[in-house]
């Protein structure tokens, strides 16, 4: 049966990770996958969390049955109020649906855009290896505009609204809703209200992937700015919301879909239809990480603590853009750098080509997606210098 089956490839960006733990190497520099690392290089259970999951499993009054099918309706305030107004979720316009991360959220959300009817996905280019592979697996078409801009290795901002002008009536874009991955560069706020108005003019389904709130600037409001502006417009739109980077629960997949609907009607109607999709996908979503956001978000002491976090770990990889900006410029490397500091958020796009990231990975032991990004929460005070000489190395070729 099986023996026709062909071996797949393994993950661009998992794969590595495999890579990295099988190299001896004791230079090796692990900067692919996106999660965040101490200043000594190890995995942070972050505190808030911790707290939180001892009195979770304390609750005598918690038991193992199912979840419902969207998740535990007194859990959904709080993950609302990271993104929306009291006023707005008040109005019950808001469809929420507890779902496995990100991935599993825009997994739902493609769904229901097939469901709906809608024909094609414009996605940036370039965008998270994922993206495209998610709305394929929808039987979705996918297709890109412009976003990075090589020269400036900023936004091509002219580009991306040209792009915009392409898109018809019904299509989805995606947008990244704070610190793009992989390029760590996002609309200013005057782009953002250029954007809005465009998805307006063109009658577009918005689709905000969130990732990353609280993470670019450490700031959840300001991280949060794309949604209450596409809530302020009156459009209506999906959210993908992850806690996988903030709370740091990878593992626990835990995230939220969110649909922003014109009426307290209609919410009901998609969120009746969201259920459909996430019973026949897997039931019903696991209660561990959403107890955990939930105690963190609805524990004045707990959630003090975890902003303080999040200001921690976006002030720690900030620290790392200046250390390596610096050390790169130090060397006299080929190029401009100021890149590295003005992008934002969990990544860099280094702007090396493919052959000199294989250089990076091969020869020096650092490991990077093909692409040229690395993850900013890899570097420390004690690897920063020798990335810093190896960049220097592959640039001069
Ligand atoms: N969207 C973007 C842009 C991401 O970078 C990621 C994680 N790399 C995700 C969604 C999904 O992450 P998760 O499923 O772990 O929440």
């Amino acid at each position: 049966i099986f023996a026709s089956v062909p071996k797949a490839p393994a993950d661009p960006i998992l794969g590595l990770v495999g890579r990295f733990k099988a190299d001896t190497s004791e230079k090796k520099v692990n900067l692919s996958v996106g999660a965040y690392r101490t200043a000594e290089g190890k995995p942070w259970i972050l505190p808030s969390v911790a707290e939180a999951e001892k009195l979770v499993v304390l609750d005598t009054t918690q038991d193992k049955e199912y979840q419902p099918i969207d998740g535990k309706p007194e859990n959904k305030l709080p993950v609302q109020q990271l993104l929306f107004d009291q006023s707005v979720i008040d109005s019950g316009c808001i469809a929420t649906a507890q779902a496995l991360s990100g991935t599993g959220s825009l997994q739902v959300i493609a769904q229901f855009l097939k469901f709906m009817g809608v024909k094609k996905v414009w996605g940036p280019n370039p965008t998270w290896g994922n993206h495209p592979k998610i709305f394929a697996r929808a039987l979705l078409e996918y297709e890109t505009y412009p976003y990075w801009h090589q020269e400036s290795r900023g936004l091509d901002f002219a580009g991306m609204m040209a792009g915009i002008q392409k898109m018809q009536e019904g299509e989805c874009i995606l947008l990244h809703a704070v610190a793009h991955n992989p390029t760590g560069v996002d609309p200013t706020v005057a782009q953002w209200d250029e954007i809005v108005a465009a998805c307006r003019e063109r009658k577009l389904i918005p689709l905000l992937d969130n990732a990353y709130q609280g993470y670019a600037s450490g700031d959840l409001a300001k991280d949060g700015y794309a949604q209450r502006l596409f809530t302020s417009s009156g459009l209506e739109f999906f959210i993908a919301q992850s806690f996988a980077k903030n709370f740091g629960l990878y593992g626990e997949r835990i995230g939220y879909v969110h649909a922003k609907c014109a009426t307290k009607e209609a919410a009901e109607v998609v969120l009746s239809q969201l259920k459909i999709i996430i019973r026949q996908a897997y039931s019903s979503p696991p209660k561990h990480g959403a107890a955990i956001v939930n105690k963190v978000l609805t524990t004045p002491e707990l959630k003090d603590m975890w902003l303080k976090e999040l200001t921690l770990m976006s002030n720690r990889i900030s620290d790392m853009r200046v250390a390596l900006r610096q050390a790169i410029e130090a060397k006299g490397t080929p190029g401009t750098w100021n890149h590295v500091t003005d992008q934002i958020g969990m990544f860099t796009f280094t702007g090396l080509s493919k052959e000199q990231v294989v250089r990076m990975v091969e020869e020096f032991h650092i490991y990077m997606t093909a692409d040229g990004r690395i993850s900013m929460a890899g570097l420390n005070p004690s690897n920063v210098q020798y990335v810093a000489e190896c960049i220097d190395k592959a640039a001069r070729g």
